[in-house]
């Protein structure tokens, strides 16, 4: 039996493992959740899971679910608020893996704090790569813990690589295993053809339409605009130890391809299904086994049919600044992160327009990319810099 913490429990990605360990309820206990402020979902998890502990970023959310827990003598689950109490659940002797699914740069620190302990992680917050990158990959070096990858196109990455490089998650040598590169599948977003002059004018309720996969507000704008994927170039880099001319790109917007990896030999290995988070969530939790999760399987069938085509950097700008970025070294990653959760949050209340997100982070990204970093310290304190910088350029933009 694996006690696991998830972190980010009432979100899409902790609901969704949430349903995984339901369906597998002799092979996981849940130790502990932690989220940000909701309440109810909170309550309602405790109820049915009965974990020894339940954080909430929020100290009135957490006074909500005790008053509430009250009324259910049977639930023993000690309720707790705040960051450090986040980090214990992630880090407690008596957790064995954590699923890191806290979203945007709120996510860093408990996500660290699990893979300093030696926890086996199950890494959803791309941020975590995407602002410490190689300091993140070394602290799970030292501690011995083993990072396995629920993001779907990354999972189906490491699903496609030999079992040899499975097990060197952060330190791969895909030259040696014969692999040309990789391949990183996106579905373009719902403004794939959509014309170009219309994108200035397009509303929070149009970004968050996606057409193939259910996800939360945040990063569904970022898979908008291919945000997302760039992010994902990044969090591919330090995954599996990339250089530049081993991953491409691809728009494919069925969703149905979820990555590939191409061998010297023409071979191409890849990991396909029907868009539906629990399927790598299962994977990772499961691995080197398999168990169910509740996904529909695929019917080939009703396949219309599998597209791909090169991304369109005018329409995606956001994708290619992601890319420039990522070999443009950490200060300018985690500076991009930083502008991009404001800029995203500034366009979801309506206060820039939809072409602005990329203004704010291109912009951002110029002022802070030859800082240095050393540690996670630094890290941290270049992404506030940066959100105060691009907090500033929304102020100016404001409509
Ligand atoms: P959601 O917005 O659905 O959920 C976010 C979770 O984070 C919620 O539980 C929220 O708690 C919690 N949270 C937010 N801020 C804080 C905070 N300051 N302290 C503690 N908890 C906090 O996001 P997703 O589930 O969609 O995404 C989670 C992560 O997984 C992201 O990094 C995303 O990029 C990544 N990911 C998501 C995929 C998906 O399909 N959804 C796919 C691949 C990766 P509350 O709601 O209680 O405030």
């Amino acid at each position: 039996m694996e006690n696991l913490t998830v972190l980010g429990s009432t979100g899409s990605i902790g609901q969704s493992t949430l349903d995984v360990v339901r369906r597998n309820r002799d092979l996981f206990c849940v130790y502990a959740l932690g989220a940000g402020s909701n309440a109810e979902r909170m309550i309602s998890d405790c109820i049915e899971f009965n974990p020894a502990y339940a954080v909430l970023q929020q100290e009135s959310a957490a006074e909500k679910v005790r008053t509430e827990l009250k009324n259910h003598p049977e639930i023993r689950t000690e309720v707790l608020s705040g960051s450090d109490a986040l980090n214990s659940i992630a880090s407690a002797g008596e957790c064995d893996s954590v699923m890191a699914a806290i979203v945007g740069s709120a996510g860093l620190v408990s996500a660290l704090a699990a893979v300093k302990s030696g926890k086996k992680l199950y890494l959803a917050n791309k941020e975590s790569l995407i602002m410490t990158g190689h300091l993140f990959i070394d602290a799970a070096r030292k501690s011995n813990s083993q990072i396995l990858p629920v993001d779907s196109e990354h999972n189906a990455i490491f699903q496609s690589l030999p079992e040899s490089e499975q097990h060197r998650i952060g330190f791969c040598d895909l030259e040696k295993a014969g692999i040309s590169h990789v391949l990183l599948t996106g579905s373009g977003g719902p403004f794939r053809e959509c014309p170009l002059e219309q994108l200035e004018s397009v509303t929070p309720a149009q970004a968050l339409a996606h057409p193939t996969w259910s996800m939360g507000p945040k990063i569904t704008v970022d898979s908008s605009t291919m945000m997302n994927k760039g992010f994902e170039f990044i969090e591919a880099k330090w995954l599996f130890n990339l250089a530049n001319s081993q991953i491409k790109v691809l728009v494919h917007p069925q969703s149905v391809v979820h990555s590939m990896v191409q061998y010297v030999d023409g071979s191409v290995i890849a990991e396909l299904g029907n868009p539906d988070m629990r399927t790598p969530i299962a994977r990772v939790m499961a691995y080197p086994n398999r168990i169910t999760s509740g996904v529909e399987p695929m019917d080939f069938v009703k396949l219309s049919g599998l597209t791909f085509m090169e991304p369109d950097y005018n329409r995606y700008p956001c994708l290619k600044l992601a890319i420039d970025s990522c070999w443009s070294g950490q200060a300018a990653t985690t500076a991009l992160n930083a502008a991009n959760e404001v800029a995203v949050y500034a366009f979801l209340n309506g206060r820039i327009a939809y072409l602005d997100i990329y203004r704010v982070c291109a912009d951002t990204v110029a002022r802070f990319d030859s800082d240095s970093i050393a540690d996670v310290d630094s890290v941290l304190d270049l992404h506030s810099r940066a959100e105060v910088f691009a907090s500033q350029l929304v102020s100016r933009i404001l409509r």
